[in-house]
């Protein structure tokens, strides 16, 4: 997976990721349920401190399904309407 590569910005490959996924409510708005915030692994290239956030699969699997009103595909790009 693309987080396992190097460092996108500095090509480091001193980087560390949190363990386990952590619920970041402020990052993903509109993405979690009822019950847990939205959550994400997040990756820190120890290089130059670029940091990376991957979004659960549950997190992507909603955001796919537009069931948030905080996010719109990029490009303009349609939805499937
Ligand atoms: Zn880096």
């Amino acid at each position: 997976m693309a987080k396992d590569g190097p460092c996108p910005e500095c090509g480091g490959t001193s980087l560390f990721q949190t363990a386990g996924d952590f619920e970041v409510s402020n990052l993903l708005p509109g993405l979690g349920t009822l019950w847990t915030g939205p959550k994400a692994t997040f990756v820190l290239c120890a290089d130059c401190g670029h940091l990376r956030a991957f979004a659960s699969e549950d997190v992507r699997a909603r955001v796919r399904r537009d069931e948030s009103p905080h996010w719109d595909p990029v490009g303009g790009g349609s939805d499937g309407a």
